[in-house]
């Protein structure tokens, strides 16, 4: 059997509510060599911060709920009230890039730079210094970790490889998945390249709340992830309500941010529990 997770007493399970505040910068970065003048994905992307942040803050705020909010240094710079609502909020701040740079496509260097700049923004705007970083895509590389080590930074929330935290390399990773990210269900950019039509909210809402069940049966942490601009939507706000209202009413649930459960990783036996290299294992040579 499989060592169980350990919780301190009176608690089975963990979750937590991380938004990715992302606006345009996706985009700028997608098409960082050759400009685009298309409005309409750029428009969608900008309500995020125009009306779903609010949406969301709201939401937050009736089930005393703290967040744990991933910034690119872009959406900061551009909106100096944006930091300041969260912190003043309460909820935690963790670094998202500066123009939501794929982690795979830069330099050791490009990326050092990128996670100093974050720091530096994040410590400027409010005072609080970031224990975390989320990867634009969910893409790392092994190297990437040791440069978030070498910054200070204690977790990374990116990758999928438990249901509950886990020591990756130098790092703790905070696990993530994809059928708890809203985009895999929201997005619609409408450029003629989407895949299939945006999920109705109920249908979607009642997917992530059997995914949490199952996570939390199992004992681990449910980690969902929300974007302004998606699950901020006036008609969509009912998946972020049902989350928190599942997360109010399970009992034995800690609900926690992103950074209370790394610094419980790192405090518990877990850290010695559950640990992983980090490292891409070699090809093996060919069969024939
Ligand atoms: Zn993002």
């Amino acid at each position: 059997m499989k060592q169980p997770y350990l919780w301190p007493p009176s608690i089975r399970a963990a979750f937590c509510f991380t938004i990715d505040v992302d606006a345009e910068s996706p985009q700028l970065w997608r098409s960082r060599n050759q400009p685009s003048l298309s409005m309409n994905e750029l428009e969608q992307r900008c309500y995020g911060l125009r009306e779903g942040i609010w949406h969301l803050l709201e939401a937050l705020q009736r089930y005393a709920v703290r967040a744990t909010c991933f910034v690119p240094v872009h959406e900061a710079e551009t909106r100096p009230w944006l930091l300041e609502a969260l912190a003043a909020a309460n909820h935690e701040i963790g670094l998202h890039g500066v123009l939501h740079e794929v982690v795979s496509e830069l330099s050791r260097d490009q990326f050092a730079e990128i996670v100093e700049k974050g720091l530096e923004t994040v410590v400027r705007m409010t005072g609080f210094r970031p224990l975390g970083f989320r990867s634009p895509a969910w893409e790392m590389t092994p190297w990437a970790f040791e440069i978030l080590q070498r910054a200070g930074l204690l977790y990374d929330s990116s990758l999928s490889g438990y249901d509950h935290p886990y020591s990756l390399g130098h790092i703790i990773e905070i696990p993530v998945q994809w059928p708890l990210d809203d985009a895999v269900f929201f997005r619609y950019a409408g450029t003629g390249a989407d895949r299939w039509p945006p999920r109705a909210t109920s249908e979607t809402a009642r997917s992530w709340l059997e995914i949490c069940t199952g996570i939390e049966r199992f004992g681990g942490s449910a980690v969902t992830t929300v974007h302004p601009w998606l699950t901020g939507r006036s008609g969509r706000i009912a998946l972020a309500e049902a989350l928190l209202e599942h997360a109010r009413t399970t009992e034995g649930l800690w609900i926690c941010t992103a950074g209370e459960l790394a610094a419980y990783h790192a405090r518990s036996a877990n850290s010695g529990l559950f640990r992983e290299s980090g490292i891409i294992p070699d090809r093996p040579p060919a069969l024939l």
